[in-house]
């Protein structure tokens, strides 16, 4: 089996997306990139997390051809492989329509600096303009608005995070969700006071440095 390792973390996290309320059923989406193979991984359309084995999960070339495997690939296939083409330190997506943040993708807001854990994404996370879903629109939208972030959130639709490998990926969609949450919460309250711009700099620098382990979460 090709990419045999990567099909399998597809799998295993497909089933963490689902146990971690970051998305329910076969909504949301996987891919690893393996740049030695310059092949991809990426999560079957429409077949529920809960089900996909390591041999469900698709194999496709870096034009989204398959490669390997018995079904068709997700269906948000364009802008996984447009987010490999934009950016050279990513190697893995995850795309949720986790409740939080798409509650601001629905309002058109981007997620300042209200936590300093936004800098999960950067210091703050973007935008983009809504394009229908699975579309050639929506992953030019997505590769024009990503910038440096590691997060962005697609207008009325959800989240996609992304990492060097799928546990950061992952990381940032879990933290980034609960950024979302407090934001919602603090508006709902109040006007949010932000993380100073100088502050964030340090913070995101501060990540860069020590990495994500280090977080000030432990
Ligand atoms: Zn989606």
């Amino acid at each position: 089996m090709r990419l045999s390792f990567e099909r399998q973390l597809i799998a295993d996290y497909g089933r963490k997306l689902v146990q971690s309320g970051l998305t329910t059923g076969s909504g949301g989406n996987l891919s690893l990139l393996n740049r030695e193979e310059n092949l991809i991984a990426i999560g079957p359309s429409g077949i529920d997390y809960a089900d996909v084995s390591a041999q469900d999960v698709v194999v496709v070339d870096r034009r989204g051809a398959i490669v390997e495997g018995r079904w068709k690939p997700s269906s948000e296939l364009s802008f996984h492989l447009a987010l490999y083409d934009q950016r050279a330190d990513v190697q893995a997506v995850v795309h949720t329509h986790s409740v939080y943040a798409t509650t601001m993708a629905c309002l058109h807001r981007e997620i300042p600096a209200v936590h300093y854990l936004v800098a999960f994404a950067g210091k703050k996370v973007p935008l983009a303009p809504y394009a229908t879903f699975g579309t050639p629109q929506l992953a030019e939208s997505v590769k024009k608005h990503i910038g440096d972030s590691n997060a962005l959130l697609l207008a009325n639709h959800g989240l996609v995070a992304v990492g060097a490998d799928l546990p950061q990926a992952f990381n940032v969609a879990e933290e980034i969700e609960l950024v979302a949450r407090i934001y919602y919460q603090a508006c709902s309250i109040g006007e949010p006071v932000l993380v100073h711009d100088d502050e964030m700099d340090r913070v995101v620098e501060k990540f860069r440095t020590y990495g994500q382990q280090d977080n000030g979460r432990k």
